[in-house]
């Protein structure tokens, strides 16, 4: 754990998943965090312990204030919390925005971003009590090319959290810049994920492929390599901003 401590929101599945086990296998003691897939999470953990690496698991919901005070304080328990990544999201059956409830929006907005926020506050109240514990303290936040795209007939809703992840990352990372942590954001375009299945159309890196100009979907391998080269000392002159993982789109 030379590395300190990674908290991974939303670390059970699809790109927290594969963030968590590069992080592990470069050093990082892991805090996987999940909304409800216990056995998804704990599948994390020992693939990681069975390579040697050290990881842990924790429940709590990022839209929940106490319960993110609470996972926060048992990454903490871990040691010293060195970075966070923002990865938990959630999206909802493809529509057009005339036909959306007010309850949606709400779910997307609380995990998409005030789950990002508190986090993220989280984070940076704990870091400014010790400000010289750590070199290296990062925040990577998962956006997506949503912000810019829009998701038209799909998912605005989504598309607009993101846009809201955009400009946090941008304003925190100016806030924060002269306590030492750097504040970055990965935009992945169409990734083989679950999150697919919760639109209603699990195949839909399929159809959206031919649209990519690189001619396919994306890896969450490919995304967590970039996150982790965000939260790496190889990008130490890098913050308020933003790397596209989209094979173009
Ligand atoms: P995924 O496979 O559906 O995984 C989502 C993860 O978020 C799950 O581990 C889930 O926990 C967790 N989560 C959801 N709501 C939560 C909450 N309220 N509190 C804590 N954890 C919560 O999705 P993914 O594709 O890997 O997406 C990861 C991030 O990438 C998201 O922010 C997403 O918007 C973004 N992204 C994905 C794509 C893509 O094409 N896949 C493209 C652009 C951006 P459980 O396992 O317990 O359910």
């Amino acid at each position: 754990m030379g590395k300190g401590i990674l908290l991974i929101t939303g670390g059970g599945r699809g790109i927290g998943a594969a963030t968590a086990k590069l992080a592990a296998a470069s050093g990082y003691g892991v805090l996987i965090n999940y909304a409800s897939d216990v056995q998804a999470a704990e599948t994390v953990v020992s693939d990681i312990a069975r390579l040697g690496g050290i990881a842990k698991c924790f429940k709590a919901d990022v839209g929940s204030e106490w319960d993110v005070a609470a996972m926060f304080d048992f990454a903490e328990s871990m040691g010293r919390l060195s970075g966070l990544v923002n990865n938990a999201g959630v999206l909802e059956q493809q529509m057009p925005l005339q036909l959306m409830s007010v309850d949606r929006w709400r779910r997307v907005l609380e995990t998409n971003v005030i789950g990002t926020m508190l986090c993220a506050r989280e984070a940076i109240r704990r870091w400014a009590e010790q400000p010289q514990a750590d070199d290296n303290r990062a925040i990577v936040n998962v956006s997506s090319m949503a912000a810019s795209l829009g998701a038209p007939g799909e998912y605005v809703d989504y598309a607009a959290s993101k846009g809201a992840v955009d400009s946090l990352t941008r304003g925190l990372a100016l806030e924060v810049a002269e306590m030492g942590v750097r504040v970055n954001a990965v935009r992945p375009g169409v990734i083989k994920t679950d999150i697919h299945a919760s639109g209603g159309e699990p195949e839909r890196v399929s159809r959206v492929a031919k649209s990519v100009p690189m001619g396919r979907g994306g890896e969450a391998e490919e995304v967590a390599q970039t996150i982790m080269w965000l939260m790496s000392k190889e990008s130490s002159y890098v913050t308020g901003t933003f790397i596209d993982v989209s094979g173009g789109r």
